[in-house]
């Protein structure tokens, strides 16, 4: 896959701000680092994008969607873990007294680049100790006068209610609520395993430095979902349908290959069929929304970035304009949320086994996504620049996805063409179809505008249209325009959309 590319990250940025996809966060009072706003196309976007999550990781699959809360006591992040550990190296200049992460200043020296050094998973003395040997200065004020790394853990905290001392903290993912729920929900629901629960929802972590748009934000979205097993089985039912299939992984050396899901797993790079299968329902989504295969790849976490109580970690990675980022990653956790929470809470978090009449505590499959990063990266492979065909900008979103899924024009705004224009709009919108009216500029300066959000259908309503109840489609791709009956518009731009329709039909 190719190497980074800022200077295309800016110009996306530039456009994704000009066209409404994004606003700088608190903009008029100066943009703190790390927060984003959606605004309308870009929120329409997401919207999208999590309700296909929704529709393929949980409806199809029969699991459940649940909301938790975003404020979570202390007891719960001592428990997970997260109120001791979730932490990353901390370095300060004495200086001019400007903090960095540890990590990312060494990583971004030239030597130690050079050196390929392996910087995740040091201890803050051996980070101390290459600060030291690589003789790195202040990135602020180039000074050579950098502390000793400690931890800042990357929870925001706060105070649920006026007792002082009752310290909540934002959740720094939403994995915790379900861990916490799961108990409720499955003796509910005849206390049976296998079950899938999942939620949409945002997280905050207090990052050091956020950087790069939306890759590194402090509040961003995330789409979790917990596969509940008893680990005495850890077949899945849907596997023989998808084992023929092939995912594609890297191969720890900058190169890729194509592997047989059922080999990977004779292979050990994936840990049971329940990770097989949920991997793969990844992989038909990332191609859903407009990332190619040869732009995505899985790749099996080494032991050493893999916590201690895993079975086996495996990151999505897509190849970006800022280099290769990890969009997603799925861990089997075994049991060890459940244990934790269970010790913690003194809550028996067992399930009862009617076969062979033991408790079961579950062990869990997370698949955990995140919006914002999906998002950035179908900005980025659907962006198509000005050619010879197209004179400006645009963006080939597949229509599902798209912000909207029509625009409708009337040729003039007047002479009973909008009247009829809105009528059109209208009955679109009452067929579940996400539609714009747009009357002013030049229909030509309204296609433009359209294709630069990437709007796959524009529909006209020109002089013709009033005499014969007719319309013309034009489709985005190829510019090329039909005529069509207004009866049956809606159905037929539906079908379109399911389709992944962005060019002309042939004419019958
Ligand atoms: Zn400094």
């Amino acid at each position: 896959m190719e190497s980074r590319n800022p200077g295309k990250a800016e110009k996306l940025m530039d456009i994704a701000i000009r066209r409404s996809f994004l606003i700088p966060s608190s903009q008029i009072y100066g943009s703190p680092a790390g927060f984003y706003d959606y605004g309308p196309v870009g929120c329409a976007i997401k919207r999208k994008l999590e309700d296909l999550w929704r529709r393929e990781m949980l409806q199809k699959e029969g699991f459940h969607e649940i909301e938790t809360s975003f404020i979570l006591p202390q007891a719960v992040l001592k428990a997970s873990g997260h109120a001791d550990n979730f932490a990353d190296p901390l370095v300060a200049c004495n200086s001019c007294k400007s903090k960095f992460r540890a990590d990312h200043l060494l990583g971004q020296l030239p030597q130690v680049k050079k050196d390929g050094v392996q910087l995740s998973g040091l201890s803050p003395s051996e980070l101390s100790g290459l600060l030291k040997k690589y003789k790195a200065s202040c990135p602020q004020c180039k000074k050579e006068e950098l502390s000793d790394v400690g931890w800042f853990n990357l929870m925001f905290s706060t105070n649920i209610g006026p007792i002082e001392g009752n310290t909540g903290y934002f959740r720094p993912e939403t994995a915790q609520g379900i861990f916490l729920d799961y108990i409720r929900i499955i003796r509910n629901y005849g206390s049976r395993l296998p079950i899938g629960i999942g939620q949409v929802g945002k997280s905050a972590r207090n990052e050091i430095s956020p950087r790069q748009g939306l890759i590194r934000m402090r509040e961003f979205t995330q789409m979790e979902l917990e596969y509940f097993f008893n680990p005495s089985d850890s077949t899945h039912p849907k596997f023989d349908s998808i084992k023929d299939q092939t995912l594609r992984f890297a191969d720890g050396e900058g190169g890729y290959f194509e592997i047989k899901i059922s080999e990977a797993l004779e292979k050990g790079l994936v840990p049971n069929q329940i990770m097989a299968y949920l991997l793969w329902k990844q992989k038909m989504l990332y191609l859903a929304i407009g990332i190619p295969q040869s732009k995505f790849a899985f790749r099996k976490m080494p032991k050493e970035e893999t916590p201690h109580y895993s079975r086996g970690n495996v990151d999505m990675e897509v190849e970006t304009s800022y280099g290769i980022i990890e969009t997603a990653g799925t861990a089997y956790r075994t049991d060890y949320d459940l244990s934790q929470h269970s010790k913690h809470s003194k809550a028996d978090l067992t399930v009862f086994d009617e076969e062979t009449k033991q408790k079961v505590l579950a062990h869990v499959v997370e698949p955990s996504m995140g919006v914002d990063r999906m998002f950035w990266c179908v900005l980025e492979h659907c962006f198509r620049e000005k050619s010879p065909q197209k004179e400006w900008d645009w963006f080939d979103f597949p229509p599902a996805i798209a912000p909207y899924h029509a625009w409708v024009f009337p040729l003039m705004k007047k002479d009973g063409l909008d009247k009829k224009a809105r009528e059109i709009e209208e009955k679109l919108r009452e067929a579940g179809l996400s539609v714009y009216y747009q009357d002013s500029g030049s229909i030509g300066k309204r296609y433009a505008r359209a294709d630069e959000i990437g709007v796959p259908y524009c529909i006209t309503i020109d002089y013709e249209s009033l005499q014969n109840d007719d319309a013309t489609i034009r489709f985005r791709n190829d510019g090329k325009q039909i005529r069509v009956k207004a009866d049956g518009l809606a159905e037929r731009i539906s079908k379109y959309v399911k389709e992944g329709r962005t060019t002309a039909p042939e004419p019958a």
